[in-house]
């Protein structure tokens, strides 16, 4: 779809702004020309923001979370069991958990999930430095917490097969909720239980 733009800053706004995933040229013209109504200065601290954001933003070494600090809060957190860690796809698994303040173990943020149709292989994730964790020792138990996709059964699977000659525990959240993908949206309390009665990992290969 082509728009005729009157000003070339303007269609280069919309350009730039229509690259977000589902926000189409007019969408992006419509949040364009909100910003031309708003102050000068939103639109000055909102550009601020996003440069200070793409900038000085980390990721933790240790759990992969995004983080100010070389390493995040939850990992610098001495009151959390180190030895426990939760592996999830991206930040907003760990916004999710942390909401139902029912773990007070650790992450691993994988950064996505095993996807060939996407181009996306255990290399292209977080998975070596996990599996590095558990074989220096100080892990007792890995919980899966990804969605019950194809995907998150494969990658699941994948580091399972990775680690099990460990003989560290392994275990899923509880199936039949909403997971993954969806886990951002999952009800605190569901979810939270769904930790709570975590399940050993082996008894999803069965099903
Ligand atoms: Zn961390």
């Amino acid at each position: 779809m082509s728009l005729d733009y009157s000003s070339k800053l303007l269609e280069n706004a919309v350009e730039e702004m229509s690259r977000f995933p589902g926000i189409g040229k007019r969408s992006a013209l419509r949040l364009i020309l909100h910003l031309l109504n708003q102050d000068e200065e939103q639109t000055v601290d909102l550009a601020k923001a996003l440069v200070k954001l793409r900038t000085e933003i980390k990721f933790c070494k240790n759990c992969h979370n995004i983080s100010d600090s070389e390493l995040c809060e939850i990992c610098q957190n001495s009151n959390r069991q180190s030895e426990i860690i939760c592996v999830v796809e991206d930040i907003r698994d760990v916004m999710a958990i942390e909401n139902t303040q029912q773990y007070k173990g650790m992450y691993h943020v994988l950064g996505g999930k095993i996807s060939p149709m996407d181009g996306v292989g255990p290399q292209n994730l977080n998975i070596e430095s996990l599996v590095n964790k558990v074989r220096d020792g100080k892990i007792d138990e890995i919980i899966f917490a990804l969605s019950s996709t194809m995907e998150g059964d494969t990658t699941n699977f994948y580091i399972y097969k990775q680690i099990q000659d460990y003989g560290i525990k392994t275990s899923s959240i509880a199936r039949g909720i909403s997971v993954g993908d969806e886990l951002e949206f999952a009800d605190e309390i569901t979810l939270g239980r769904s930790i709570i009665n975590r399940q050993p990992f082996e008894n999803s290969l069965k099903s």
